[in-house]
């Protein structure tokens, strides 16, 4: 084996924890030079984002196998990323640049959305990667408040492009900069004019080459949202919403949305969850528990975070100054880093392929099959008839199952199964039951 190959042998035991596979099979390694006189090896990791959460380790670990061959003297590991261009599908000028648009998006005000999206943004661009913030809630646009930037006109070039503003490296754009108060949105401008300024004022401006844009979306799911995440080129969305009963409602609307549209939902923060002790750490759950774990068990969503109530987020916020930036080691901060890292990973997925949604269909006699990752089998429909998480069909206080085998016929079957965004599978029964499974139940 020569000692190129070698190298890239050695590499091969480097597994992306995310895509699983190794990083030179995901062809991650690239430019590998070896001096094989001196025992001097150079090559770049190409990561698909500059902040991949694992780079830190990825080097390390990069480092330490080639350096353990018996021949080589030194190495030089470069860290790089994806070339930012072959992204978003390109809508004008203004976004051609950009890689990866991310809508954090609510049903209600006042859940905490912008808070999320700024906080977001900051903590991508704190972990290496290029940002922009687009306030799209133009009857009520917070960046100007969260985010402090010095006010002045914007500037318009002679192609009425417009130049973003900046924050610490940020770009950021809302209807609030143009000079125009949530009082000149009036009422008169209904959902498709709004949708035509968002959009506008998105493609028109000059965000460069970015690796995420952070759209913080108008809150709702009516027609202004559903036209908007038709025309932007959505990579993936965040929902954000509050613990209280009815947000769990709210929430699947919100799914729904975008699972009608094919964007995938990434994550899903609830927002105010608890209070935490200062002292002890205890937390208090004011507006109790649950939607969170219905989310988790009837939709199989991995990717939920909790943010708790505290005084320092809405203090800085009003201050100017995100909290990720202002206080890095709040542990409010730490939870949006968490947050941001994993939409990284969720996001490197999608563009890998990799994330393993299974096919379903329903053979002549009558029987779920499942193809996942190359491999086809049968569900057995008694045991998934009664794997059903509904409340109907389980004690939604004490868990216990209140369908019991005998009350499920033998001959039961699917009629209808289709697949909810790219977490849950929609069955219909010919019992005339509607059941909602994790792909991991199935
Ligand atoms: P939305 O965008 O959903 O309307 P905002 O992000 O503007 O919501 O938040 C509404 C208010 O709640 C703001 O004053 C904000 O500072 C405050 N807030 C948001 N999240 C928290 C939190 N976790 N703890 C305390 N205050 C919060």
């Amino acid at each position: 084996m020569n000692k190129a190959d070698q190298v890239l042998t050695a590499l091969k035991a480097i597994i992306d924890p995310d895509l699983g596979r190794d990083i030179v099979s995901l062809g991650f390694v690239r430019n590998l030079n070896v001096d094989e006189h001196v025992g001097v090896v150079t090559f770049e990791i190409n990561l698909t984002t500059p902040a991949c959460p694992v780079k830190d380790d990825f080097k390390r670990e990069a480092e330490a196998l080639v350096r353990a061959l018996d021949w080589v003297t030194d190495v030089s590991v470069m860290m790089t990323a994806q070339p930012r261009t072959s992204g978003v599908e390109p809508r004008g000028k203004g976004l051609a640049g950009v890689q990866h648009i991310l809508a954090v998006s609510s049903c209600k005000g006042g859940v905490g959305k912008s808070s999320t999206a700024v906080n977001l943004a900051f903590a991508l661009a704190k972990a290496g990667a290029k940002v922009g913030i687009f306030d799209a809630d133009i009857y009520g646009p917070s960046l100007p408040t969260m985010v402090r930037v010095p006010h002045a006109k914007l500037y318009v070039d002679m192609n009425q492009m417009i130049y973003p503003r900046e924050y610490q490296g940020v770009n950021l754009m809302s209807f609030a900069f143009t000079g125009s108060g949530p009082e000149d949105a009036p009422a008169m401008m209904r959902g498709p004019m709004v949708s035509q300024v968002v959009n506008q004022l998105l493609t028109q401006t000059l965000w460069g080459e970015l690796d995420y844009l952070v759209i913080d979306f108008p809150p709702g799911t009516g027609d202004i949202q559903i036209t908007l995440a038709q025309i932007i080129p959505m990579t993936a969305a965040v929902i954000v919403t509050t613990p209280q009963k009815l947000s769990f409602v709210d929430v699947v609307k919100g799914i729904t949305m975008f699972d009608t549209l094919k964007i995938p939902v990434v994550a899903v923060v609830e927002n105010m969850s608890y209070l935490a002790c200062e002292n002890c750490g205890a937390r208090q759950y004011p507006f109790g528990q649950g939607a969170l774990r219905r989310l988790i068990d009837e939709y199989g969503f991995k990717n939920t975070y909790q943010i708790p109530i505290h005084a320092d987020v809405s203090a800085f916020s009003d201050a100017g100054t995100p909290l990720v930036l202002a206080k890095p080691d709040h542990p409010v901060s730490e939870i949006y880093r968490y947050l941001a890292g994993n939409v990284v990973r969720e996001i490197s997925k999608i563009r890998y392929g990799e994330s393993s949604t299974p096919e379903l269909s329903i053979t002549p006699d009558q029987q779920l099959q499942v193809t996942r990752g190359g491999k086809t089998h049968l569900v057995d429909p008694v045991v998934l008839r009664l794997a059903c998480r509904c409340a109907r069909c389980v004690d939604e206080w004490t868990g216990a199952q209140r369908l019991l085998p005998e009350h499920v016929a033998t001959t039961i079957h699917p009629k209808k199964a289709v697949l909810v965004g790219n977490y849950a599978v929609a069955i219909d029964w010919s019992d005339g039951h509607h059941s909602l499974y994790p792909f991991d139940t199935i």
